[in-house]
């Protein structure tokens, strides 16, 4: 396994990487710079989604428990995970093994390891969105938030489809064809799957609504078409009211460059029906259940430290394709499952504050990741905060 530096070297000499990133950076700069210009409600969003995450932050055990009672008054069941392998292991008890599943991108999954273990208990498990679905038959890890497969050529997507899938496409083959290809496979396993497993963009106290943002349609898919949904959630992601959550989809899709985004999911409970004697049922076109996974992993205790501010954290990725370091490393640099700026903050949280502070070093303390935050997250700071860490004894 190569040290987490040998893995930034290897990318500084990747030209196929360098040209993806530089060309992803590229696009998404002007895309959100543009969007910004035209839109100043996206602006006014993010004032209001950083307020209500300030709030969530300052009464996050009560908003856990609130946003579990009100899972369990729309028939949803709360699990609480303190750590990855207890969310592991509320997800292995619902699935159990021999099962088909289907998921959703989800850095909380990716945090827990969810798919791997799964596989391990002998489940047949894919995932849906198409950057992530690459990433799994390359058999890698997602290098960017929002857009997993960023370091992709079409060559190598091509390549992936054809020996992995199956798919047969001819050399010249468009991305057109490489997404119609994925879509072929995936479409049965989503219809055939007997659980779909999503994250969330932000879940509600006041009402426990999960509220996600997507291109694809494939959440739409995965969260209605198994007889059970699984959301796994990390504790950050809880905002007081429904309107606070929407508030924060909007605002993710506009700093992410995807506005309006094709599709907002709200999802609050299981299907049900009570047409016939107005009797109501559980499992109607949609899942009979519905469970969510609440990830702490760090969390709460982050609260306590200067990286409380990174809770705030609605994972647009702006920072990565702001950042001079990241747009030569992509999610090499960061940690094992986060990268970038706000990765290195998130690897300090939920991974492990001594990988996090010797990665730290690479940061050239620009500062162009606090100007490009939305939820004006002091990113540079917190990074030279955990420069300060690398040395302390009892780090871990
Ligand atoms: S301050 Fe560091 S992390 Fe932020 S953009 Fe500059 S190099 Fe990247």
């Amino acid at each position: 396994m190569p040290s987490p530096l040998d893995r930034v070297r290897s990318a500084l000499m990747d030209e196929g990487l360098q040209e993806a990133l530089l060309r992803a950076a590229t696009n998404n700069q002007v895309k959100v710079e543009s969007l910004l210009r035209e839109r100043p409600e996206l602006a006014e969003a993010a004032r209001r989604a950083r307020r209500a995450k300030d709030e969530a932050i300052g009464r996050l055990e009560e908003l856990i428990d609130e946003a579990m009672r009100s899972l369990r008054a729309i028939n949803a069941e709360p699990h609480y995970a303190e750590t990855p392998e207890e969310a592991r292991e509320a997800v292995a008890r619902i699935v159990g093994s021999g099962k088909l599943v289907v998921m959703s991108k989800s850095m909380a999954a990716e945090e827990a390891g969810i798919r791997e273990y799964l596989e391990e208990l002998g489940n047949e498990v894919w995932e849906t969105d198409l950057g992530q679905l690459l990433v799994q038959l390359e058999g890698g890890r997602p290098m960017h938030t929002i857009a997993p497969a960023v370091h992709m050529t079409r060559e190598r997507a091509l390549r992936l489809v054809n020996e992995k899938l199956g798919a047969n496409l001819p050399e010249d083959a468009g991305i057109e064809e490489i997404a119609g290809a994925a879509r072929r496979f995936l479409r049965e396993k989503i219809v055939k799957a007997d659980v779909g497993i999503s994250g969330a963009n932000a879940l509600a106290a006041d009402t426990g609504a999960i509220v996600l943002v997507e291109n694809e349609g494939n959440i739409r898919l995965v969260t209605t078409a198994s007889p059970i949904h699984i959301a796994v959630v990390p504790v950050d992601k809880i905002v007081p009211t429904l309107q606070d959550a929407l508030t924060v989809a909007i605002a993710q899709a506009g700093y992410a460059g995807l506005y309006p985004p094709t599709y907002i999911n709200v999802i609050a409970g299981p299907s049900s029906t009570a047409d016939i004697e107005q009797v109501r049922v559980w499992g109607a076109q949609g899942p009979k259940e519905l469970h969510v996974v609440l990830l702490d992993n760090g969390r709460l205790r982050a609260r306590e430290t200067p990286l409380r501010d990174q809770l705030r954290c609605i994972r647009c990725g702006r920072c990565q394709f702001e950042c001079p370091v990241w747009v030569h490393t992509a999610n090499n640099w960061g940690g094992p499952v986060y990268g970038g700026p706000m990765g290195l903050n998130w690897t300090a949280i939920t991974w492990s504050m001594e990988e996090a502070s010797k990665l730290a070093f690479l940061c050239l303390g620009c500062g162009r990741c606090d100007e490009a935050c939305p939820v004006e997250i002091p990113l540079s700071r917190l990074i030279r905060w955990l420069k300060t860490q690398a040395h302390r004894p009892g780090r871990s």
